[in-house]
């Protein structure tokens, strides 16, 4: 994605722009993709970046907390950032730690329960874990 596109994408999510979070931004937003901030270090630090770990971790919480990236928690200790924000389902693949997307459509709920009193539903999120087959 340019430069541009990522500044306007700010700005509608009403992001301030630094140039680090133009480039954390421009790795994630590339494509429809999952990534752990690891992954995303890593692809900085190839790109020739020398954006802190912890400027990293600090930005891509800011991005999901406006809601420009999702999180997706595989477990305690694995987060994913989604660049796909639209509300979508998921494979997670223990064996080769690789997610996938499953279509929202694609799954029906027959019969979820009443909400606790006060509430109203925010989302429903399903991550279907897979293995490979031995
Ligand atoms: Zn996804």
């Amino acid at each position: 994605m340019s430069l541009p596109g990522i500044r306007s994408i700010f700005d509608k999510f009403g992001i301030l722009a630094t140039p680090q979070r133009l480039e954390v931004a421009a790795v994630l937003l590339e494509k429809p993709q999952h990534l752990s901030a690891d992954q995303i270090i890593d692809r900085l630090r190839k790109g020739g970046s020398a954006v802190s770990k912890a400027t990293v971790y600090n930005t891509l919480k800011l991005f999901s907390e406006h809601g420009l990236v999702k999180e997706v928690m595989v477990d305690p200790i694995r987060k994913f950032y989604d660049s796909a924000t639209h509300p979508h389902h998921h494979f997670y693949n223990v064996d080769t730690g690789e997610l996938s997307d499953i279509a929202h459509e694609l799954v029906r709920f027959e019969n979820l329960p009443d909400l606790p009193q006060g509430t109203e539903r925010q989302s429903v999120e399903v991550l279907i874990k897979v293995r490979d087959q031995v």
